[in-house]
C-alpha cells in the first residue's frame, strides 16, 4: 500500500473561506499496530511541525523500502484554525479567538457512550474486547455533530487517533527541556519513548485536569475497565503528549534527530520492520505531574532568573526576581521568587514581564506537593 494523502474538510467555516486536515497515510488500512501523530495543535508550536516534517521523510523511505508493518497516520499541522491566527503580526496559537478556548482542552470523554455501546458485547477474550472497544470509539467520534469548526477540528482529529494503538501529539513548552505526559498506567511502557527521544522529565497523571488530547485517546480504557472489572480491557492507547523543548528551538538539526527517534520508536513497538539499534540511557524515571511545581507570579512585573533550564534547585531556593516597575522605591519592588519544592527547573518563560498567576516555571520534584492545586493542574 503506498504513501497517500487525504484531506479532510473542516465545515462550518466562515463564507468564502475552507479549511482542512491533511492527513500522510502509510501501511494497510487496519493494520496493526498503528500508530498516531499530530503536530502543533497548539499551533504555534513550531519546533512539532519541524519534528513531524522529518518523521515524515523517515517513513517515505521506509515506506520505498516495504518497511511499513502497520498503519502510519501523520496530521503534518493539526490545527489549521490555530495556524491562522494571525493577529497584528503575532501569532496567537494556543487559544481559539472565537472563544472556543485552549485548543489542548475539553477534548470529549468518550468513556460514558462507549460503555453504552459495548454493553453485553464484552467476553473473556481480551483482544476481542480491545476490537469491540475501539469500533466503539470510532462510532462514538463518528456520531458526534459538530457546531463549530473547532468541533469539526476535534471530531476529525479524534476520529482518527481514537483507534490507535500509539498516540503522539506533538507539542512544546515555552522554553524548556524536552519531556513527556502519560496515564500512569503507561509507565513504564512509555519508557522506551522517553528514552529515545532524551526527555528529561516524564510526567504521569491521570487527570491533567482539563481534558487534554492524550488523556482524550488513553483514559477511556481505563475508565471502561473500571466500569467493567468482570472482563478483560488493557489501556489499549498508549498515548503521549511530547513536548519538543521551547517555542524557539525551531531547528532542522534538533528535529531530525528528533524525528528520527520517533521513527525508532515505532520500529522498537513494531510499527515498522528494522532495528532501531540499542536504547539510549534514560535520563529521567517518571514522576507523578502533582510532585511538578507550577511556579506562579504572585504579581505584575518584569522577571529576571537566577537559574537556567535544567538546573537541580532546593525548596525555598531563589530561582527569579520579580520586579515591579511601579515601586516608589526600586529596592523594595523586588520580590524574591522561590522555588516551592527540591527539582529540576523544567521550563521557564519566554516573555518576561508577567501577570499574577502566569506560570513563571515548572520545577520537577519527585514527591507530590502538599498544597492541593487547582483541579486543572495543567493550567490554561
Ligand atoms: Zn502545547
Amino acid at each position: 500500500m503506498t504513501h497517500r494523502i487525504e484531506r479532510l474538510p473542516l465545515g462550518a467555516g466562515t463564507p468564502g473561506t475552507r479549511r482542512e486536515v491533511m492527513l500522510h497515510r502509510f501501511g494497510a488500512p487496519g493494520a496493526r499496530p498503528k500508530a498516531y501523530f499530530q503536530a502543533a495543535i497548539h499551533a504555534d508550536e513550531i519546533p512539532a511541525l519541524l519534528a513531524a516534517h522529518h518523521l515524515l521523510r523517515r517513513l517515505i523511505e521506509a515506506e520505498a523500502e516495504g518497511a511499513i508493518r502497520g498503519e502510519v497516520v501523520v496530521a503534518p499541522f493539526a490545527n489549521p484554525i490555530g495556524l491562522d491566527q494571525q493577529v497584528n503580526a503575532t501569532h496567537l496559537g494556543r487559544h481559539e479567538l472565537g472563544g472556543g478556548g485552549n485548543f489542548n482542552r475539553n477534548w470529549p470523554d468518550l468513556a460514558p457512550a462507549a460503555a453504552d455501546k459495548v454493553a453485553g458485547k464484552l467476553t473473556e477474550s481480551e483482544e476481542s474486547n480491545v476490537a469491540t472497544i475501539r469500533a466503539a470509539l470510532c462510532e462514538v467520534v463518528a456520531e458526534m455533530t459538530p457546531l463549530t469548526q473547532l468541533d469539526a477540528l476535534r471530531q476529525v482529529l479524534a476520529g482518527q487517533a481514537v483507534d490507535a494503538d500509539l498516540v503522539f501529539d506533538l507539542h512544546c513548552d515555552d522554553d524548556a527541556l524536552m519531556h513527556l505526559f502519560v496515564i500512569p498506567q503507561h509507565w513504564p511502557l512509555a519508557a522506551g519513548i522517553a528514552a529515545e527521544l532524551g526527555c528529561h522529565a516524564v510526567m504521569l497523571s491521570e487527570d491533567s485536569g482539563g481534558g487534554s488530547f492524550d488523556e482524550a485517546c488513553s483514559m477511556p480504557w481505563v475508565k471502561l475497565a473500571g466500569r467493567y472489572p468482570d472482563h478483560p480491557i488493557p489501556a489499549a492507547c498508549l498515548a503521549s503528549t511530547v513536548e519538543f523543548r521551547g517555542q524557539r528551538e525551531v531547528s532542522d538539526k534538533l528535529a531530525e534527530r528528533d524525528g528520527a527517534a520517533l521513527f525508532r520508536s515505532l520500529q522498537r513497538h513494531g510499527v515498522i520492520a528494522g532495528d532501531p539499534g540499542p536504547l539510549p540511557e534514560a535520563l529521567c524515571e517518571a514522576t507523578p505531574l502533582g510532585a511538578c511545581e507550577f511556579v506562579k507570579a504572585p504579581a505584575p512585573g518584569v522577571l529576571s532568573y537566577e537559574v537556567a533550564l535544567g538546573e537541580r534547585v532546593e525548596k525555598d531556593q531563589v530561582i527569579a526576581w520579580l520586579i515591579d516597575p511601579a515601586a516608589e522605591d526600586p529596592n523594595a519592588g523586588r520580590r524574591a521568587i522561590r522555588a516551592g519544592t527540591a527539582g529540576l527547573i523544567l521550563s521557564r518563560r519566554d516573555r518576561l514581564y508577567l501577570q499574577p498567576g502566569e506560570t513563571l516555571a515548572k520545577v520537577v520534584g519527585s514527591t507530590p506537593l502538599a498544597a492541593p492545586r487547582a483541579k486543572n493542574l495543567l493550567g490554561d
